[in-house]
């Protein structure tokens, strides 16, 4: 693993504007390709296939992307454990997402598409809040798992949304967590906008990560390979508007994580208001990350060889993409990943082998320090380790 300095113009393009505007800030070798995969074999969690992360930044439009994403590295099957249905606090947040969205875009009785479905809560819980249809696409979605009291109204279709998709018939286009998976994302937009033809009453509503907040808080657990596109508020409108649409706005969530946009195709009258002007605060950000990642990397190191070097034990909760790149960095002396996900239960971590246990195997483990993963979540795992009797310090990244 290594990171490189600022500066070095890429021979690139930046895939959101088109621009040649490109500087690479971050460089990283030795990065799993798959975060989300399940690997029931530690030797083939250690040997996993890895990849390079060579971050850019875009000075015109303000996109980051990782210019050595390959997708063919990457997998998206039923082996894909994506989901975050197993904390309560996110069902919370991703029903009250539902409910507002139905309300105030009266999508009550109305069809809605959703492209990325993952294993399809969310459209379960549209439906729940009053949608009369909705369609899931996912190549990782497994109608199996889906509650059959939703068979009527919920269909699916196991696949990549592209070009064969034909017309979105739709009141409603969701697509969350999403986007930054996508590398060609303007040729996604526009593949969504001429799929839409003359419907310009079809709102889109999006949720992906905020990376304004990533960049500020050198939080390099939030860098992984999976993710090769990265937005901030006006990076993620600018791409709208020049595929298309007219952005109707973007809002913060869940703790200033995600970003939440809505938009529609753009009428004769175009993209309506222009997009809020943060490059400069990007491009802070982007050199705040560069010349501190090093700095923020080895403080995490220190911490944990400490607990180590006095005998006690170290865990992290959180067994997904953060967790995966926190552990290629800072792992060494971490002896186990918890998580809820029953599915993920003697699974071992990509790039490390870590293995992933269930809260219950903390009583045995007694550790002594537990790094969650999401600070949003630190409520939530201080209750099961009260439950659990387990005293440990909890901090989080
Ligand atoms: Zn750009």
């Amino acid at each position: 693993m290594e990171s490189g300095g600022t500066g070095p113009v890429t021979e690139a393009r930046c895939r959101a504007c088109g621009s040649g505007n490109l500087y690479l800030f971050h460089h990283q070798r030795g990065v799993p390709v798959n975060s989300c995969l399940l690997v029931g074999d530690e030797t083939e969690a250690i040997r996993f296939p890895t990849g390079e992360l060579s971050m850019a930044f875009c000075r015109t439009c303000g996109f980051i992307q990782n210019d050595s994403f390959d997708e063919k590295m990457t997998e998206y099957s039923d082996r894909y454990e994506e989901t975050q249905a197993f904390s309560k606090r996110f069902v919370e947040f991703a029903r009250g997402v539902a409910t507002d969205w139905v309300d105030r875009h009266d999508l009550r009785g109305k069809r809605v598409i959703e492209i990325g479905c993952g294993k399809g809560e969310f459209l379960t819980y549209m439906a729940d809040a009053g949608i009369g249809s909705g369609i899931g696409i996912d190549p990782g979605v497994d109608p199996a798992r889906i509650d059959p009291g939703y068979e009527e109204r919920l269909s699916w279709v196991p696949g990549w949304f592209d070009g064969s998709y034909g017309p979105l018939e739709a009141d409603a286009i969701v697509c969350r967590h999403t986007l930054e998976h996508v590398a060609e994302v303007q040729e996604f937009l526009t593949l969504i906008r001429e799929a839409l033809g003359d419907r310009l009453d079809t709102v889109l509503l999006f949720e992906l990560p905020d990376t304004m907040r990533v960049l500020e808080e050198a939080a390099f657990w939030d860098v992984y390979y999976e993710h090769c596109s990265y937005f901030s508020e006006g990076s993620l409108t600018r791409l709208f508007q020049q595929c298309g649409f007219e952005v109707l706005g973007v809002t913060l969530a869940y703790d200033d994580q995600y970003l939440l946009l809505e938009a529609r195709p753009a009428g004769p009258s175009g993209p309506g208001q222009s997009a809020p002007d943060d490059l400069e605060r990007l491009e802070k950000g982007v050199d705040h990350f560069s010349s501190t990642y090093r700095d923020v990397v080895e403080a995490w190191q220190s911490r944990l060889s400490g607990v180590a070097a006095g005998g006690g034990r170290a865990v992290i909760w959180g067994a997904s993409s953060k967790g995966v790149s926190f552990l290629v960095s800072a792992g060494e002396n971490v002896v186990a990943a918890v998580d809820i996900n029953p599915n993920k239960h003697g699974m071992y971590m990509a790039g490390t082998g870590h293995q992933i246990v269930a809260p219950e195997e903390l009583v045995e483990i007694a550790p002594e320090l537990v790094v969650v993963m999401n600070p949003i979540y630190i409520e939530e795992i201080t209750a099961d380790l009260a439950r659990l009797g387990v005293e440990a310090e909890v901090i989080a990244v």
